[in-house]
């Protein structure tokens, strides 16, 4: 089994927050054989949609890579698949922006600033949300073939 490791960046008594630490603290997975890390990602993120095995680049050794197809991923997987906390802390972010023009009253004669403050804030999570679709899609495919060929 591939081995985890969380690396702290950012100093984590200057951030109490859960977001700031989760964001500040990367993640590493590592070969468990020449622990030679594959894989970095922001936050504590567990889910990855794969076929749950893989073969090291370095060393060739072959191991259990804590992936999953998602069929088989749980309800629960799935939503930290989909808003990890990284999605979170935006969507928090466009509310707060969203509040703040609306408190300040911004919004009377001034459509523009909200309209690119809502394409500011809109077009990377679209953006997610195509790339992690496509990714759902082609882990349902490849779970649906490999289906097929234990079958036969
Ligand atoms: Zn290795």
């Amino acid at each position: 089994m591939a081995i985890k490791e969380q690396e702290t960046i950012g100093p984590s008594l200057l951030v109490s927050g859960s977001f700031f630490t989760g964001v500040l603290r990367p993640t590493v997975y590592r070969c468990p054989n020449c622990r030679s890390g594959y894989k970095f990602i922001l936050g504590p993120g567990d889910v990855f949609l794969g076929e749950g095995h893989r073969t090291c680049s370095k060393c060739q050794q072959e191991f259990r890579d804590r992936s999953k197809e998602w069929p088989v991923i749980s309800s629960i997987g799935r939503i930290f698949f989909l808003f990890p906390m990284v999605v979170d802390g935006w969507i928090l972010l466009a509310l707060i922006a969203y509040a703040l023009f609306f408190y300040t009253g911004w919004n009377d004669g001034s459509t523009p600033v909200l309209m690119l403050a809502a394409i500011f804030f809109a077009t990377p999570l679209i953006a997610w949300f195509i790339f992690r679709g496509g990714q759902i899609a082609r882990s349902v495919n490849r779970f649906r073939l490999r289906g097929k060929i234990e079958a036969a």
